[in-house]
């Protein structure tokens, strides 16, 4: 067995990670884990560690469940891989179905990719390729919002709205246009409706600058995840595609981290946001994180319009080596199998109103500005004046305190700036909710003292 001594050195000479802090690299490494159970992992010295932003928004049902691990290995001996470009397989059939069932409207139609970066990008460029196919080559704007976050190739980064990522990297893109974050906290003076109508009217106003024949597609989270956690005003969905149904713009909601139970529905766009859009894309939890896929679905008018005899001899040229692989595929299946047979739906819709409390009374804490959320996820903002309007400098080093001290005492954060995001596996209890918020409390109130005593 190689020593951690050995595994951190080999890390620090050859691994190269996401987001990776250029200046530590080659210096610095990051905790390795080693094993897992239920909503823990274990790091290499064994010690256990409540997993708080379930992996990346994607640990659903929770680590270690034999049924995945049997349906992953039973598929890679049947079939473990074929070319989605001249076979398909039944696994992949069966999901295209199943999700077909489990999507809201006429979304029906079902590409498989690779992740959600992949799903995004795919969908933006069904998008384009269904407007050249229709003979309106200038319907080309993409309209997404500041805070938006989309992925991670050329395409998705340029439609993510969070400037922090684009350092020294060429984001500009002329087809990409922004609005404004539907965040309540940067209008206090406003009731929801008036920031529904505010925002709205800053849509048509894009829509008219651009004219609508230029605009293609809007493109938004339910909730503005990695941004924050930001929870639009109700209404707001409804009222955006109304105004994209009367300029003929796609709208595409992008799930990858609200789909398969995040809050407490299969899609939430629907169910939790009043809105059924005509593009959906997933990823995460269609397989709980236990192997990568994502994918999108497609209303069937969309389709129709530009499939049989109005395809004008066109093939759709975008796909993945890995689309609708047989293994992914089939540990989807198992997992919605898992979902449906655990009730799990049921289990978020009844345990989520007691995360949200037991999260609200962080609330009285010093530091803590606010704390907002939906379902099994939430954002505690910080700020070390509860009650000034910006954020400092000062401010964004709260969350990465906060994340060390949780750490220490056996809870993983998502630090964000001055923002701490949870969302746990789905199937946390009430009992491991009040562990998770003993230790935030903790850490909050040493942070706060820490903050306090350097002035
Ligand atoms: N869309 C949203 C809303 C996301 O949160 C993410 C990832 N966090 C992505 C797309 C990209 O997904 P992936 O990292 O699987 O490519």
């Amino acid at each position: 067995m190689r020593s951690t001594e050995d595994y951190v050195s080999a890390a620090k000479r050859n691994l190269f990670v996401p987001a990776a802090n250029m200046e530590k690299l080659g210096t610095e490494t990051l905790p390795r884990l080693e094993n897992s159970g239920g909503i823990y992992v274990y790091d290499e010295d064994g010690r256990r560690l409540m997993d708080g932003p379930a992996g990346m928004w994607c640990t659903q049902i929770g680590y270690q469940r034999k049924e995945m691990a049997e349906a992953i290995a039973a598929q890679a001996m049947a079939l473990s891989y074929n070319s989605p470009w001249y076979t398909t397989n039944s696994p992949a059939i069966e999901l295209a179905e199943k999700i077909a069932e489990l999507t809201p409207g006429d979304l029906n139609r079902v590409f498989f990719t690779t992740g959600g970066s992949t799903a995004v990008d795919t969908a933006l460029r069904f998008v384009e390729f269904y407007n050249n196919v229709l003979g309106r080559p200038a319907k080309k704007k993409i309209i997404v919002r500041k805070d938006g976050y989309h992925g991670s190739t050329s395409l998705t980064a340029a439609c993510s709205g969070r400037e922090g990522n684009w350092k020294n990297f060429d984001i500009a893109n002329e087809k990409i246009e922004f609005i404004s974050s539907p965040n309540p906290r940067l209008h206090p003076g406003l009731s929801g409706s008036e920031l529904v109508e505010q925002l709205a009217g800053e849509f048509e106003s894009k829509i008219a600058d651009l004219g609508p024949e230029n605009v293609a597609v809007f493109l938004a989270e339910p909730l503005l995840a990695s941004g924050g956690v930001i929870i639009p005003p109700s209404g707001y969905h409804a009222r955006f595609k109304e105004i994209c149904d009367r300029h003929d713009i796609i709208y595409i909601s992008d799930e990858v981290v609200t789909a398969f139970g995040r809050c407490g529905e299969w899609f939430a766009s629907e169910k939790v946001f009043g809105v059924v859009p005509d593009i959906i894309t997933f990823a995460k939890g269609v397989t709980s994180g236990y192997i990568p896929l994502g994918g999108l679905a497609i209303s069937e008018k969309l389709v129709a319009r530009i499939s049989g005899k109005e395809a004008k001899g066109s093939f759709f040229g975008n796909g993945y080596t890995y689309s609708g692989h047989p293994v992914s595929c089939a540990a989807a299946l198992t997992n919605i199998e898992i979902f449906e047979r655990d009730g799990l739906l049921a289990h978020v819709r009844e345990i989520g109103p007691y995360f949200q409390s037991s999260m609200q009374a962080l609330a009285q804490l010093p530091l803590v500005a606010d704390v907002r959320g939906n379902g099994l996820v939430v954002c505690i903002e910080c700020l070390a004046d509860k009650n000034a309007a910006g954020v400092t400098d000062l401010d964004k080093k709260i969350g990465a305190r906060i994340d060390e001290i949780a750490f220490e005492q056996g809870l993983i954060v998502r630090p964000l700036g001055n923002m701490c995001v949870l969302s746990p596996p789905l199937v946390i209890t009430k009992s491991e909710i009040d562990d998770m918020v003993a230790i935030l409390k903790e850490a909050i109130v040493r942070t706060a003292r820490e903050f306090e005593a350097q002035g």
